[in-house]
């Protein structure tokens, strides 16, 4: 029956760990991963998130169905964590939420709805590069993905002239998808100001903006600045669309805790809007796994967890803020590796994009075992205080040749 299905390939990024399973150097190193490691490389579970689940389990909850669009105690909070306290079309209640299957499941909710209601186009723009599940989820989706010019290879930053040449070339009304922070693979960001011109594009454009948000507070540490530009986009007016996760900022990973949200024009438009989202996803899984779920919604709506997650997520981003800073001094200061490596303490959140070749990232993989994704990508999340130098020295050779 199956025998004309041909062999798929392997996907690029979780073929990264096989590859460092299989190898026995002791010294060998994975930044392949995009999941934190605490300072020795271990998977760290949040203190906040361990008291979250023995509140859970001390309240003794039943394992029912939650409804469709999930727990929501938990949605709203998530709304509010995304679009600010002050947020007007949360106080208006024209805010259509579903809780979903992490961020991949809220993209895919996302995708599905857009390709069946939104009515002026089909056609999806990402940004050149951007996370390798993007792709097949739009497509899968019944959306038309194309792409618009982000990372400038030259000077390993923004391709601003690009970003909006393309842009303002996009067919009128096209959706576009806008990494909120923490861009993946690249680790580069629009600034404030930039974002405030791509807003003008959207608007002039009238292009449809579909933000990923799958890092709130691990960029810089704030929740509050890493959602600048979502709600930047929501002051201006924008109707948007967005995915959020709590794999990486709660550490929630395996629990697949997320949320899809549309802003609309009014509570009615909501409710209709919401009741459209039920259709989408009932057939899909029907209704979506309880425990993290819980577990957010217990952090979020207390005063005492809150500000302890706040402080946990703070300290992830500020350990892999000073890795780019040690790595930097290492490359430039003490290696005087050849290149310029600026780009590492600049580019922001899990990981970053260090403009290794191919051939370099393969040298370092059978050489020194330390492995990434072929695009040079390492997640600044692997490293710690215990492997940084073997890894500047590795990189230092497998630059030198
Ligand atoms: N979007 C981006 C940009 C990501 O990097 C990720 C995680 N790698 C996701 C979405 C979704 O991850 P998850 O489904 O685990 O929330």
């Amino acid at each position: 029956t199956w025998s004309a299905v041909p062999a798929g390939p392997p996907d690029p990024i979780l073929g990264v760990t096989e590859a460092f399973k299989a190898d026995k150097d002791p010294r060998k190193i994975n930044l392949g991963v995009g999941a934190y490691r605490d300072e020795n490389g271990k998977p760290y579970v949040l203190p906040s998130v361990k008291k979250a689940e023995e509140l859970i389990t001390a309240a003794k909850g039943d394992k029912e169905y939650l409804p469709i669009t999930g727990l929501s105690d938990y949605t709203k909070l998530a709304a509010k964590l995304a679009y600010g306290p002050d947020s007007k079309p949360l106080h208006e209640n024209r805010i259509a939420i579903t809780q979903s299957i992490s961020g991949t499941g809220a993209l895919r909710i996302g995708g599905a709805f857009l390709a069946r209601h939104y009515p002026h186009s089909k056609v999806i723009y990402l940004p050149k590069p951007s996370w390798g599940n993007h792709t097949p989820i739009f497509r899968d989706s019944g959306l038309e993905v194309r792409g618009y010019r982000y990372f400038d290879k030259e000077t390993v930053g923004l391709d601003f002239a690009g970003l909006k040449e393309d842009l303002l070339a996009a067919p009128e009304k096209a959706i576009v998808l806008l990494h909120a922070c923490a861009h993946n693979p690249t680790g580069i960001d629009p600034t404030a100001e930039q974002w405030k011109e791509i807003s003008d594009i959207v608007k002039e454009k009238q292009l449809f903006p579909f933000f990923d948000m799958a890092y709130q507070g691990f960029a810089s540490g704030s929740t509050t600045k890493d959602a600048f530009a979502v709600r930047h986009f929501v002051e201006q007016g924008h109707q948007i669309a967005l995915s959020q996760s709590f794999a990486k900022n709660m550490g929630l990973y395996g629990e697949r805790v997320g949320a899809f949200s549309l802003t609309t024009e009014s509570p009615e438009e909501k409710a209709r809007v919401d009741s459209q989202l039920k259709i989408v996803i009932r057939p899909m899984y029907s209704n979506p796994p309880i425990h993290g779920a819980r577990i957010a919604g217990t952090i979020l709506g207390s005063s005492e967890l809150y500000p302890q997650w706040e402080a946990e997520v703070k300290g992830m981003a500020d350990r892999i803020i000073s890795m780019r800073d040690s790595l930097y001094n290492s490359l430039t200061h003490n290696l005087k590796t050849p290149g310029e490596w600026g780009h590492i303490k600049s580019q922001i959140g899990m990981f970053s994009f260090t403009g290794l070749t191919p051939p370099q990232t393969k040298a370092l993989a059978e050489k020194a075992h330390v492995y990434m994704t072929a695009d040079g990508r390492i997640s600044m999340a692997g490293l710690n205080s215990g492997n940084i130098d073997y890894f500047a020295e590795s990189v230092n050779k497998a630059v030198r040749g």
